[in-house]
């Protein structure tokens, strides 16, 4: 932390943003199930003077403050819930909860709202109206689309929404902006292949359901290979076959399982179509039937251009081209903010977690969340509410 550029109301904050940090870390809860979080969070948010709603994603809470008679709408988003991960950082505060753990720093994410949330509204220095928005099960479990579908936007409904994550690999406490696409789409697609069963010394009488699933293998690889521009990212991986029981029979149907990812939506959309075409296609050759269950999960996450330029100039201000990360790149990880970036302008930022060597990614059981990073992550939102709500 540069002292030189934390308020003094924010860098008074931290012990209690760490204090609260570890308390959250020490009690993580899985998707859906953040209600002693959500209570936490609600508990300081009235505590502090803010119209509190709960429920918008069933565990989703929402803050707001007016301040002024300013118009203009922000929305902060942060994520509440943890990962079905056993925590072997062997830390005082590890979690307490066998097989759960906050592995993702969402317990961070969480603590840097809500310092950012009680001083401004300490502070009041802005004019408008602040969102703070406290999400439920961002993995996997589009808790941002169920709040979506709750009303969150009608409910408050925002001029532009920003979130930011912290990134293991990167300086502690920079901060990267890209605009335009940054994170990949990720879909699930389950294909069954239905043939003929038998005899395994009578395959002619019937249809191999696990030689039409190697066909369909080999013709998948070539969608991206000869379909996909070269500069374009796409992937398209059978993580799973399963058919059969016994060397002797040819089972009745198989089921293939793949992970489908693209870094622009009409490339996703291109994938979609043609992977639905090669399936079908290559099982009709061998007189077998497919069904194709395209399960679309995460969009392609999409930076509003103007608005990550305006969040970037919020960083260059007031901590100079040094305080960022430089030529930040497209993630292959996926983020379920990339359902807000659908109906709303707004920014999905990272910030550094430390690069030094042993550091965990996100997700490794040794993971830990970087408490040197809660007051430059609040007093950036502070920043940035400052010069958005004018
Ligand atoms: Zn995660
Ligand atoms: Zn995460």
């Amino acid at each position: 932390m540069n002292t030189m550029t934390i308020p003094a109301g924010i860098a008074g904050l931290e012990e209690e943003m760490i204090e609260l940090r570890r308390r959250i870390h020490a009690h993580p809860e899985l998707a859906y199930e953040e209600f002693a979080t959500g209570d936490l969070v609600a508990e300081k948010l009235t505590e502090w003077g803010y119209t509190v709603h709960r429920g918008l994603g069933r565990t989703g809470v929402v803050g707001q403050l007016k301040v002024g008679n300013g118009n203009r709408r922000l929305g902060l988003r942060a994520d509440m819930d943890a990962l079905p991960i056993h925590e072997k950082t062997g830390l005082p505060y590890a979690s307490k909860l066998a097989g759960k753990m906050h592995a993702c720093g969402h317990d961070g994410h969480t603590a840097i709202l809500l310092a950012a949330a009680k001083h401004l509204a300490q502070t009041k220095s802005f004019d408008g109206t602040l969102n703070v928005i406290f999400q439920p099960a961002e993995e996997g479990q589009a808790g941002a689309r169920k709040m979506l579908e709750d009303g969150l936007f009608e409910t408050f409904p925002c001029d532009a929404v920003f979130a930011l994550h912290n990134m293991p690999g990167f300086p502690t406490g920079k901060l990267g902006f890209m605009p335009g696409s940054f994170m990949a789409s990720s879909d699930t697609v389950i294909v069954t292949v239905t043939g003929r069963g038998g005899h395994g010394a009578v395959p002619h009488k019937a249809i191999d359901p696990v030689v039409v699933c190697a066909q369909i293998v080999l013709a998948l690889q070539t969608i991206v290979s000869r379909g996909v521009a070269p500069l374009d990212m796409a992937i398209v991986t059978v993580g799973a076959i399963h058919a059969g029981d016994a060397p002797n029979v040819i089972p009745e149907s198989a089921e293939m399982r793949l992970s489908v990812r693209a870094l622009r939506p009409e490339v996703r959309d291109f994938l979609q179509q043609r992977i639905t075409e090669v399936v079908h296609a290559q099982a009709a050759v061998y007189g077998a039937r497919a069904e194709v269950d395209y399960q679309r999960r995460y969009p392609v996450l999409v930076n509003d251009v103007a608005m990550t330029g305006f969040a970037k100039q919020v960083a260059v201000d007031w901590l100079g081209e040094d305080g960022l990360i430089p030529d930040m790149q497209p993630l292959t990880g996926s983020e379920d903010f990339a359902f807000l970036l659908e109906r709303c302008a707004g920014s999905y930022l990272i910030i550094g977690n430390g690069d030094g060597e042993g550091g965990c990614m996100v997700h490794n059981p040794g993971y830990d969340f970087n408490d040197d990073i809660l007051a430059t992550g609040a007093a950036y939102w502070v920043r940035l509410a400052e010069a958005f709500l004018v």
